[in-house]
């Protein structure tokens, strides 16, 4: 059993600094314990925290390594993150609610994620370029250069992965951070930060700063060292750090949410959409930005999908994460739960059809049960619009291809979509008519480091993942000697 520790201070500079009396309770929302009470940091915490990323950087002990040095401690930290899987993955059980099994591919993933862009450190590269200037010669080329301090802030849907995907890439191009996880699910982070000492990763590298987005979250984006912010969460907060960075002139890169389209073809393999399109959406209570919660059925199948998805629906247990026998968790708090419920409330009230779930099971615990809705149609009601972020899925028939185009793109999203059909042609005729950032054909919710993440429209700016990360953490630098 993991052992937590009742008090959990800011990481700055290689240590835990007790530096706040003001705290945020986590909490585990199986059984609505109290985990710990968690620091809230300031601007004058935030301060120290940036002013330990820019010492770190200025003093090169991380972006003047060899690349090779950094690839090694990228490694080390991967190996030592895999060492305490065991441990890592019950903290995220316990702090956010997901299946065990689902935290454990969760760290997996993330030191995939760091082995991925340990590779990267020895390959960042500009190019030699042409130039037609008059008067001697000229020798042109581009290199790149770390961006500088990032500031990172974080949701809560898949902590640890988060907390690979925006610090590996980072480190890799030789930045420090200073990373802000949820409010809701701290304490990951803090133990990955502790890791790090493990694996030699200098002090001031990697500084984690916890408390609520208003106040440490704004003290990050109005800090003048912090020279580029990726956030990732709703697109509502996505607007406003957009607008304040902007007004600061700092990069910044969004990834925001979806509301995303299944679309099902009279061609689909139908012993395989039920159970596809269902872990599309109850994975991970649906808390997923690339869930497809906008389920779009050819008529001649519309009843029989839905039965068979409500068959599988009523077969999953909930329960703590921490039960092998439980299918599906609790959603990550009593906020969360309220707002999730409130929508199926509100699509009761616009008398959608519930064909399953549509209720809290349990006294204690922020459970809800898988709950699909039926005949939405493309009405404008909210449980079809607007993005949810739980375990509810809303299915419409659709005429044809035309007609199904047309609502899967009829959104202010643009994340995700998956796309269920064995005729090929017809998959890339979708996949070149669909505005979305990510599209899977026959499968949901993957994600590998080497596949960008990002979002059309209202889902973003700019990409996370892939090498177009190298580009988002570092500045190009053009040069032109003439001799
Ligand atoms: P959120 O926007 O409420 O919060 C995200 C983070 O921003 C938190 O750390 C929060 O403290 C901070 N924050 C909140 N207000 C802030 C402010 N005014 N200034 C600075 N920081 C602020 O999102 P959430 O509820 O934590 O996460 C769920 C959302 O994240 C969903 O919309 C989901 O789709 C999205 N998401 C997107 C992706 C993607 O890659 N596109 C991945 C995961 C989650």
């Amino acid at each position: 059993m993991t052992t937590i520790n009742k008090l959990q201070a800011p990481f700055i500079n290689g240590k835990f600094q007790q530096t706040s009396t003001s705290t945020i309770p986590a909490i585990n929302p199986a059984t609505e314990e109290v985990l710990a009470e968690v620091s809230t940091c300031n601007a004058a915490i935030v301060h120290e925290a940036v002013q330990a990323a820019h010492q770190a950087l200025a003093n090169g002990k991380w972006s003047k390594l060899l690349p090779n040095q950094r690839e090694k401690l990228l490694l080390d930290y991967a190996r030592i993150i895999e060492n305490n899987e065991a441990d890592l993955a019950e903290l995220l059980v316990l702090e956010h609610g997901k299946l065990l099994v689902d935290a454990k591919k969760e760290v997996k993933a993330a030191v995939n994620c760091f082995r991925y862009y340990a590779g990267f450190t020895t390959k960042i590269k500009g190019d030699t370029l042409e130039v037609s200037l008059s008067g001697g010669k000229h020798f042109a080329f581009t290199k790149r250069e770390p961006v500088g301090v990032v500031g990172a802030i974080a949701p809560w849907n898949v902590p640890i992965m988060m907390y690979a995907w925006k610090i590996a890439p980072a480190l890799a191009c030789g930045c420090t951070v200073v990373f802000k996880p949820s409010e809701e699910t701290p304490l990951t982070a803090l133990k990955l930060a502790a890791l790090s000492l493990e694996a030699n990763i200098p002090e001031g590298v990697i500084n984690i700063v916890t408390g609520t987005g208003v106040e440490t979250g704004q003290a990050i984006i109005n800090h003048p060292l912090v020279a580029k912010i990726t956030f990732t969460g709703s697109s509502a907060t996505g607007r406003i750090i957009g607008q304040n960075a902007a007004k600061l002139l700092k990069k910044f890169t969004l990834e925001l949410g979806g509301k995303n389209p299944v679309l099902v073809l009279e061609d689909a393999d139908f012993s395989k959409v039920p159970a596809g399109v269902a872990k599309g959406i109850f994975y991970n209570q649906g808390q997923v930005c690339v869930s497809g919660s906008r389920l779009f059925l050819p008529k001649k199948h519309f009843d029989n999908t839905l039965a068979d998805m409500a068959a599988i629906a009523q077969k999953m247990p909930l329960g703590s994460g921490l039960d092998a026998t439980t299918k599906l968790g609790p959603v990550v708090s009593k906020g969360h739960f309220k707002k999730v419920m409130s929508y199926i409330e509100q699509g009761k009230q616009d008398k959608m059809e519930v064909v399953s779930g549509g209720n809290c099971p349990f006294d204690k615990g922020y459970f809800i049960e898988p709950t699909i809705f039926a005949n939405v149609d493309n009405k404008k009601v909210s449980i079809s619009e607007e993005e949810i972020f739980g375990p509810v899925i809303v299915a419409m028939p659709y005429e044809d291809m035309e007609d199904l185009i047309a609502k899967a793109n009829d959104t202010p999203y643009g994340l995700s979509a998956s796309i269920w059909t064995q005729n090929m042609s017809k998959a890339h005729h979708l996949i070149d008519k669909i505005k979305a950032g990510i599209i899977y054909v026959n499968s949901a919710v993957r994600s590998d480091p080497n596949l960008p993440l990002g979002g059309y429209k209202q889902s973003g700016i700019g990409r996370e993942l892939g090498d177009t990360a190298i580009d988002a953490y570092t500045e190009l630098k053009s040069v032109c000697i003439s001799y």
